[in-house]
């Protein structure tokens, strides 16, 4: 996918073909197909269903065991760099994703007794292959699934904080709302910023309820965790304080096209759409791509044809993913100027279009 090509393309050519940042995966739900029924059989565990027909889930909850069986497959440092690397293949080949942020909770390896060292030398090993082969960069982000209590967040952090890779930048919050309201991880994420990592949070998640994950939940994001960036966001929309608070704040929130369940998908395109009428910084992406059956291309397509975008849109969507990286202003800036110049290309392939 080289924006090089003068001839005229659709507006369907140019959201596949336009330079990607994706924000917000994790790397269970990445996983290529093929391989998480490989890592399955070879466990010897029977899968409801293969792993490319897992979408659409029954509910968030039975995306949730399954995303963690998943994690159970994951023992050696070369089964980690496989993932990942497959992973940051699948995105660049089907969706020309440039560069990724990437979640794995390092707390269900631990548990099983993998060492954190062992996780983090085979994603980083995954991802400087990944850059050497395709010229493509991924920062990766351990996650606290939020059920973990707050001594066993801390053992977590300190893992991290012993085993420093530059890859690592910052942490996350992900899992069901109502497992572990944010206020439980204060502590975890002081001590997580005076170490100089970023943080981020998933929140106000519309697969929850409103008293699970209330809009409220938001400002303790900012407050007591001190978060630099959101993840989803959605519930927010039914308080006008936290609306215009977040447009004040300006601080970029991950938004997801494609929700887990079938039936949640309309009413998220309508809560992204509203998200930017209401002037707050989203970017797009697809959380669990391989376990949600899309993948970055597909997943501007769908939120642009639900919402009646054009190619104006998706370009701002495609420097917003730049702007709201933790790559360094260096890695940014060269990031952005080499999308800009994709994006002028395809435009003008866009425009010579007679339709
Ligand atoms: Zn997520």
């Amino acid at each position: 996918m080289q924006a090089t090509d003068a001839a005229a393309i659709t507006l369907d050519d140019y959201l596949g073909m336009i330079p990607k940042v994706e924000v917000h995966a994790h790397l269970i739900g990445s996983m290529r197909p093929s391989t998480y029924d490989e890592f399955a059989r070879n466990a010897g565990i029977e899968l409801p269903r293969s792993a490319a027909a897992f979408y659409p889930y029954e509910d968030f909850y039975e995306f949730l065991k399954l995303s963690r069986l998943g994690t159970t497959f994951l023992n050696r440092r070369e089964d980690f760099a496989r993932v990942i690397c497959e992973a940051l293949e699948d995105g660049l080949n089907l969706a020309n994703q440039r560069h990724t942020e990437m979640f794995f909770n390092p707390q269900y390896f631990m548990a099983r007794g993998i060492p954190y060292r062992t996780v983090i030398d085979g994603l980083c090993d995954g991802v400087r292959q990944a850059r050497r082969l395709w010229g493509v960069s991924c920062l990766l982000i351990p996650s606290f699934g939020r059920q973990i209590d707050e001594r066993g967040a801390h053992e977590v952090l300190d893992a991290i904080l012993a085993n420093r890779e530059d890859e690592v930048v910052g942490i996350g919050l992900d899992g069901a709302e109502r497992d572990g309201p944010p206020e439980r991880f204060a502590a975890v994420y002081r001590r997580a910023g005076q170490a100089g990592l970023k943080r981020t949070a998933h929140v106000c998640e519309d697969n929850q309820t409103m008293a699970e994950a209330p809009p409220s939940n938001f400002a303790t994001c900012l407050d007591l965790l001190g978060c630099d960036r959101l993840d989803h966001g959605y519930n927010l929309l039914a308080d006008s304080d936290m609306v215009r608070r977040a447009r004040d704040e300006g601080k970029y929130f991950t938004t997801v096209a494609l929700a887990s369940a079938e039936v949640r998908r309309a009413g998220r395109f309508r809560s992204i759409a509203r998200m930017v009428e209401e002037g707050l910084p989203v970017t797009i992406n697809t959380d669990n791509p391989a376990m949600f059956g899309t993948n970055l291309a597909h997943s501007y397509r769908a939120v642009c044809t639900a919402c009646g975008w054009g190619h104006q849109e998706a370009r701002r969507f495609s420097l917003a993913g730049v702007d709201a990286s933790w790559l360094d202003d260096t890695e940014k800036q060269r990031l952005r100027a080499e999308f800009t110049a994709s994006l002028d290309t395809l435009g003008t392939a866009l425009a010579a279009n007679p339709d």
